[in-house]
């Protein structure tokens, strides 16, 4: 089988209302949609969810330094091709913003191997549909989690508390941007909406200092804290491990990382505790796939970063996959069909033949964005 033809395309998202964490506001989201056609009969669909940032530089990115190199190759071919595009972007970077279009090629390339082969992407990994906790064998369960740092405590109380009448039994917040006193004021408003037998994650998008993220956890922790996520800077390897002795939740990170050496070198030290490869920078399907296997060898959880419709797959195979990530700002069922299902906390697993979603063809009509 052949890929005989790249089609790119920019859709908008609106949110409601401007959301948030310690460093960035969001009114508006993109996503950058990559649709391979095969001369098999198969179309594959990856997607890049851009917020703000550069949809139009990424619709670029794919179709004047990728599609050329994609037309012609073998779909199953994945570890070749995603060689081949990692070579293309050697010069001037390989890390950063060319992992997240090399990336959706990827998912879009798995999503025709599962369609060839006939079944759900997850037993084409290797999953049986289960992830051993939440005793059905075709869901994974998810947390919700918010862009919540500039809700007041009353939104905060709404919001942590009507994800627990919807089911939910795990919490993420964003903190980074107060004192230590009002963060652990807002866990405790959280703790209070979600019940003491809930699990309250925090993010803290790399804004602490080693010495900032020991205080602010030492104020929070008497309210339950059950991991920290990216306490400090991401280029502050050592401070990993750091922030994890001296500290009681397990530390989650892994989002912004693009290669499996990246991982190795956190896992080895005892820097990462949660292992949080986000599809579009880790390498798309494949890409998730070897940081599963690597975090299954240092026993730590997988907890995939955003991306909730396809790293549900991913969770569900990975040895140690444990949650998906959900939030509801950024959901992007309004423009797949079907839309992909969370219910009772948990996402369904498609009973379809690939990733098991498209583009809406009325989404792409109703919301396409186009660039001068
Ligand atoms: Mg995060």
């Amino acid at each position: 089988m052949e890929i005989t033809g790249v089609e790119t395309y920019t859709l908008g998202l609106p949110i409601d209302r401007t959301v948030g964490d310690s460093r960035l506001e969001i009114t508006d989201m993109y996503t950058v949609v990559v649709e391979l056609e095969t001369d098999g009969g198969y179309t594959g669909t990856g997607w890049m969810n851009s917020l703000g940032f550069a949809p139009d530089l990424l619709e670029r990115f794919v179709d004047s330094q990728f599609a050329d190199i994609v037309v012609g190759t073998d779909p199953f071919a994945t570890d070749a091709l995603q060689d081949r595009l990692r070579a293309q972007t050697i010069y001037y970077g390989e890390l950063g913003l060319s992992a997240w279009p090399r990336s959706a090629i990827d998912v879009a390339c798995w999503d025709i191997k599962a369609k060839a082969a006939g079944v759900p992407l997850y037993e084409l990994l290797g999953g049986d549909g289960g992830d051993g906790k939440s005793g059905d064998d075709s869901r994974v369960r998810a947390y919700a989690s918010s862009m919540d740092a500039h809700h007041d405590l009353d939104e905060l109380t709404d919001l942590h508390g009507g994800f627990a009448e919807e089911g939910f039994s795990a919490f993420k917040t964003k903190v980074g941007d107060k004192s230590p006193t009002e963060e652990a004021r807002r866990i405790a408003e959280i703790r209070e909406a979600v019940g003491s037998g809930a699990e309250i994650f925090v993010d803290a998008n790399q804004a602490w200092t080693v010495a900032e993220a020991i205080e602010t956890l030492d104020a929070m922790g008497e309210h339950g804290i059950d991991w920290i996520e990216e306490p400090i800077s991401q280029f502050d390897l050592d401070g990993h491990r750091r922030v994890a002795e001296a500290t009681g939740p397990p530390l989650a990170t892994g989002e912004m990382l693009n290669r499996p050496e990246q991982f190795r070198y956190l896992l080895e030290r005892g820097g990462m505790e949660i292992c949080q490869p986000d599809l579009i920078r880790a390498g798309g399907i494949s890409g998730q796939m070897d940081v599963a296997t690597l975090a299954a060898t240092y026993n730590v959880p997988l907890a995939t970063h955003f991306y909730y419709p396809v790293s549900a797959h991913v969770v569900s195979a990975a040895p140690t996959g444990y949650v998906v990530e959900y939030i509801p700002e950024y959901d992007v069922a309004p423009i797949l069909d079907p839309a992909p299902v969370v219910e009772g906390a948990q996402v369904h697993l498609p009973d379809r033949p690939g990733h098991g979603y498209r583009i809406d063809p009325d989404a792409k009509d109703e919301r396409l964005v186009t660039f001068d």
